[in-house]
């Protein structure tokens, strides 16, 4: 299986300051993240799952985040999103989800790598997956500053990219500008969706395997990737 700190790599390198990461602050971004994800999911497992997974749609009731089911998917410079977030000023939160990407990820998600098998998702599993992603965007949602920081006893940190250290950019003219690293809202959701469900794997695989099944990423480029950031994570 590869590792999810692998994974979480590969998240941070389709950031768009990611060149501006020292490479001996990777570590801190992908450790942080994960642990933030994997900590919170452990607190709603014990407050609303007895300790398991909690049913998902269940979950969304109890924190009035409506789900709005749609077939067709949005396409926005040519990506199909799959799930999308709504607030309203009142505090209202909807996420949409939009089964036909959802249902395409499913089925072609399984791929085995050389040695390892990757079982796919159902397509129960994907939109629990997507569902329990977005759950985490909310609670970043709900307990960031401009919304009063509500929903401290779950989870009370807003942001992942902001609660994290940001990158300092160009400095001109005395004036020193630092950018977040909105990846790491992502690694945590990741985290969080795996924790929570008890994935074998960081969901972000299942979208490199849809992308080498669709012939969009090639094998060898992914597995590249997978090696340099394991030897990275090792030396
Ligand atoms: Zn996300």
């Amino acid at each position: 299986m590869i590792s999810d700190k692998v994974l979480a790599m590969c998240e941070l390198m389709n950031d768009l300051l990611y060149q501006k990461i020292p490479e001996s602050r990777h570590g801190y971004y992908v450790n942080q993240s994960l642990s933030i994800g994997y900590q919170t999911a452990g607190i709603i497992k014990a407050e609303f799952g007895e300790n398991r997974a909690p049913d998902m749609e269940d979950l969304y009731r109890k924190f009035q985040i409506k789900i709005e089911f749609l077939e067709k998917s949005s396409k926005n410079c040519g990506v199909s999103f799959r799930a999308q977030s709504e607030y309203g000023k009142g505090g209202s939160a909807k996420v949409l989800i939009y089964m036909e990407s959802i249902e395409m990820l499913a089925s072609k998600s399984q791929y085995d790598l050389p040695g390892e098998t990757y079982e796919g998702m159902s397509r129960k599993q994907a939109l629990n997956i997507h569902l329990a992603h977005e759950f985490f965007h909310f609670l970043e949602y709900k307990s960031s500053v401009k919304q009063g920081g509500h929903m401290t006893d779950i989870y009370d940190k807003g942001y992942v990219s902001d609660y994290l250290e940001p990158v300092p950019l160009i400095s001109f003219m005395g004036w020193k500008r630092k950018g977040s690293i909105l990846r790491c809202s992502e690694i945590a959701a990741h985290a969080f969706a795996k924790e929570l469900l008890g994935l074998p794997v960081l969901p972000n695989f299942f979208d490199y395997a849809y992308l080498m099944n669709e012939k969009r990423l090639r094998p060898e480029d992914f597995q590249r990737m997978v090696e340099e950031n394991g030897r990275a994570f090792c030396s």
